[in-house]
């Protein structure tokens, strides 16, 4: 365990009383370890903390909320790191690791699987994945389990399988005041409707129970690509081509310039180009049935759609998303792709400057569409498309300019914006907060928020404040 306290301050104090039973690690500036604990896969965003405690179980958690009591200091909760705005680290306050907390344990006779707050989506479904089985989670395989579940979680089985919530069976939290409770349908049961979507305002879980589905483990799956002078039509025909899809089929769009990668021949590299990227998780006779429209549309400049492993093709888009690059995004749902909304897009796509940039257009619906919407504190169920406008650069250099180009073409999608999730949401203000869970849901949750958190200790987050 490091040792080096700076003297003096609320944080140093806390360490202090830390020192001790903690078993995990406590870091602190000019500990060799203190830059690489305190980056987080956002390279825009540099934060230095008093503290970073790398807890090692549930007891290392207790021990921080109950140190710090008192205290009038930011705590930032890190599972993955992968807050787009940042909050899992802060400057001068205390970060509660759960990164060393990755345990998953797997029971494939009764399909739960156990999963420590610090595990990365890839870990979840390797483990899984061994026995044949899945939890519906994100799209990039270095994303927190933890983040993700909490907001709801999107990703390639949502639209046979529901949101990661759906499968979510019961949470064992730490409260504000360090207490250990359980959260399920049957045991404080307003808090678990919370915890599922809530963005973490509640208490730091440390654990999560899922149900187990059946998944490949082979899927029919990839990307087809067109050059983005045929994205109107392409869009056009993708629109009514997925209106009836059945719901092992999940699709995202993706706009970009072509990546310098292995499998993309050198003459695509840098050109502008639309790909709509297939994920069918059911029988690939079946499978290769339904995907033919779209893969002999127009004329595609490369299809990589094929049987692979579901673990494959859950880490297609991880060299799209590295840590460490500058990013920035803006993110809202909509009703259809009109002919207006994809004439904004085609013109907007148009512009894209860097290399590293990718944004995604989510297909909604399916299973996750059909859960009552009151059913937990997620809202916006019954959108049609997700549009995350991710701008990427590989440092400071260009990034303004990028920038300015996600805040433009999402003022431009304006007019057609219905919900927006709440893990898509930047700094952007406690209206949109609210209105990522709409007023009815958001004054449940606050009630919630001033029976778990008055004090608004969590507030490192989409942040529900109390009053
Ligand atoms: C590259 C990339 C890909 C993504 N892909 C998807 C996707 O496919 N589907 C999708 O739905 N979302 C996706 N997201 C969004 C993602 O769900 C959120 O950014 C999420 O918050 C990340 O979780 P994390 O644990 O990695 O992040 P962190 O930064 O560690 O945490 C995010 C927030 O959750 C809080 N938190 C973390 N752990 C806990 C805990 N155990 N208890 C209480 N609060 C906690 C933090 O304090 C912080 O406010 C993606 C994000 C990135 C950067």
């Amino acid at each position: 365990m490091s040792t080096t306290v700076t003297p003096g301050g609320p944080v140093a104090e806390i360490a202090q009383r830390l020192r001790g039973g903690f078993r995990g690690a406590l870091v602190v500036a000019g500990d060799p370890d203190f830059h690489e604990q305190r980056a987080v896969w956002n390279g825009s965003i540099d934060r230095r903390p008093g503290l970073v405690a790398r807890c090692a179980g549930t007891d290392d958690v207790v021990a921080a909320m109950r140190a710090s009591a008192g205290y009038d200091v930011p705590i930032a909760v890190r599972g993955g790191g992968h807050s787009f705005p940042g909050h899992s680290v802060c400057d001068d306050g205390l970060v509660v690791d759960l990164r060393p907390m990755h345990r998953i344990r797997v029971d494939p006779e009764a399909r739960i699987a156990r999963v420590q707050a610090g595990a990365l989506i890839g870990e979840l479904d390797r483990a899984t994945q061994a026995a044949g089985l899945a939890v519906p989670a994100g799209i990039v395989t270095h994303t927190g389990v933890a983040g993700l579940t909490l907001g709801g979680g999107i990703g390639w089985l949502m639209r046979s399988l529901g949101l990661t919530i759906d499968q979510l069976l019961g949470v064992e939290l730490v409260t504000a005041g360090g207490d250990v409770v359980h959260a399920d349908e049957a045991e404080n049961a307003e808090l678990f409707w919370g915890v599922r979507g809530g963005a973490g305002n509640f208490g730091i879980v440390t654990e999560f129970a899922f149900r187990l589905n059946p998944v490949g483990p082979v899927v029919l799956a990839g990307p087809v690509f067109w050059p983005m002078e045929q994205s109107p039509d392409v869009l056009r025909f993708y629109r009514d081509w997925i209106a009836e899809a059945p719901d092992e089929l999940m699709t995202i769009v993706i706009h970009r310039r072509a990546p310098a990668l292995p499998f993309v021949p050198p003459e695509l590299h840098g050109r502008h180009v639309v790909a709509v990227v297939c994920c069918w998780a059911g029988a690939l006779d079946e499978g290769e049935r339904v995907l033919r429209p779209l893969r002999s549309f127009g004329s595609p400049v490369l299809d990589l759609c094929e049987p692979k492993p579901y673990v494959d093709h859950q880490s297609m888009f991880d060299p799209s998303y590295p840590h460490g690059w500058w990013y920035y995004m803006r993110a809202c749902d909509v009703g259809g792709l009109s002919d207006a909304v994809i004439d904004t897009t085609v013109e907007h796509a148009q512009r894209i400057r860097s290399p590293r940039t990718a944004f995604p257009i989510w297909q909604r619906g399916g299973a996750a569409a059909r859960v009552d919407d009151d059913a937990t504190a997620f809202h916006g169920r019954d959108a049609g498309f997700t549009f995350n406008i991710t701008a990427a650069t590989d440092s400071e250099e260009g990034f303004a300019e990028e920038r300015e180009w996600v805040r433009d073409f999402w003022s431009a999608l304006q007019p057609h914006h219905t919900s927006v999730y709440v893990n898509f949401l930047m700094e952007e203000g406690p209206e949109r907060i609210r209105a990522a869970y709409g007023a009815a849901k958001f004054e449940r949750l606050q009630a919630l928020k001033r029976r778990y958190d008055p004090d608004n200790r969590f507030r490192l987050n989409q942040n529900i404040a109390p009053a």
